[in-house]
């Protein structure tokens, strides 16, 4: 049998949509030696490596306050609740979120509901407006995949209708809507340091991030039992703290962490210059394509025609992708009873599916995917 030198290359390649051992290995030397140093210490718990890290974060994203917490669901329990958002309380949330928006919102005794996205992922905020009701006490918009969502229409329906703004900022650290960074439209926003987001600790981690003294304070008092500075219990608290551990780990990656955004916004780069053409795709918006945005490329995610057997090629093909949510989108958890409304989001959830993005990925690896898509659908016309 004779097989096409290229053929041949295109199926020897090996493209898994993420990989984890490489986020240690690319700096494993550095990894092993401050794990050491924080293990010698005996530094578990709320020890100078949270410390640091707190102000690093803070320093970095240009405001007063960061408070590491247990992960990104409890930086959005604490967000709501700091917002005083409580039973009885609806708040709205786009149906192309995690089910960790909702659940955050349930799990302070709110009611979540369900409004639709626009064809770039983003909360519709003409649906979020629809569904305003007497009850309604925050959006909560989610920066999904990296990108923020239209923050000037979004922050002028909450002020003309008296809501408050809670951001799920957990997979944008770092992107920007006209200089303001995700996370800092309302008076808490929330990050999450899960190990394949943008920056990733080894294990569950999360942030908070606030302008506000109050606020931080309140935070500070919830993570660790409710118990104020003098170690008095003054409200109903969790254990919801960053292990020193992990912090001491997002210190080392966040002074890598321009660097590997700029890597991801080079890759989505790539995906737009060799896949901008094909007819059977919807790309997401490229890096530079709108001057209020600075998007950090969490994600790739796309609108593709004949989407399952699209994946099937690839994976036939060493390329790996996901559905984001399982596939799934808030409203069709019909068990949960939110009241929702989201037929774009319907629809697209019979199309969207992420290609591999992230900063460890070469350029050979990208255009590898680029080649396999191209003659997928390629094979269809002929
Ligand atoms: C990752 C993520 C979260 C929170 O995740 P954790 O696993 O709790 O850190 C919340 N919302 C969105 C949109 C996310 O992507």
């Amino acid at each position: 049998m004779i097989v096409d030198e290229k053929e041949l290359k295109i199926q020897m390649k090996n493209v898994p949509f993420f990989n984890y051992p490489a986020l240690y290995a690319e700096r494993s030397e550095v990894y092993d030696s401050t794990v050491q140093d924080v293990l010698r210490r005996g530094a578990y718990i709320m020890q100078k490596d949270l410390a640091e890290f707190e102000a690093n974060l803070a320093s970095y994203l240009g405001c007063k306050h960061a408070i590491g917490v247990a992960d990104g669901t409890a930086a959005l329990v604490f967000a709501l609740r700091a917002a005083g958002v409580g039973p009885g309380d609806e708040v709205i949330l786009s149906s192309h979120t995690f089910v960790a928006t909702a659940a955050a919102v349930h799990h302070v005794g709110a009611d979540p509901v369900v409004c639709d996205c626009l064809p770039d992922s983003m909360m519709d905020p003409d649906s979020a407006e629809r569904m305003i009701s007497d009850r309604t006490k925050a959006i909560m918009p989610t920066q999904l995949n990296g990108r923020t969502c239209d923050m000037e229409r979004l922050m002028a329906i909450c002020e003309n209708h008296s809501l408050e703004m809670v951001e799920d900022s957990c997979q944008a650290m770092g992107a920007r809507f006209n200089g303001t960074p995700a996370g800092l439209f309302g008076k808490v926003g929330s990050y999450s340091f899960f190990p394949a987001k943008t920056l990733g600790s080894f294990g569950d981690g999360g942030a908070v991030v606030t302008n506000s003294d109050e606020a931080a304070a309140l935070i500070r008092q919830m993570r660790d039992h409710g118990r104020n500075p003098r170690g008095k219990v003054t409200l109903w608290g969790h254990n919801g703290r960053l292990d020193n551990l992990q912090a001491a780990v997002l210190n080392v990656k966040l002074a890598h962490y321009d660097e590997a955004i700029t890597r991801r916004r080079a890759i989505a780069a790539i995906y737009q210059d060799r896949l901008n053409n094909l007819n059977s795709l919807r790309l997401p918006p490229a890096p530079d394509s709108d001057p209020r945005r600075f998007d950090i490329f969490q994600n790739y995610e796309i609108w593709a025609e004949d989407r399952d057997n699209l994946r099937t090629y690839l994976a036939d093909h060493g390329v790996g992708t996901i559905l984001q949510w399982g596939g799934w989108m808030l409203h069709q958890f019909d068990d949960l009873e939110m009241r929702s409304d989201a037929p774009f989001a319907e629809d697209f959830s019979k199309h969207f599916m992420m290609l591999p993005l992230h900063h460890m990925l070469s350029d050979d690896d990208v255009h590898h995917v680029c080649d396999t898509i191209i003659q997928f659908y390629q094979g269809q016309e002929a």
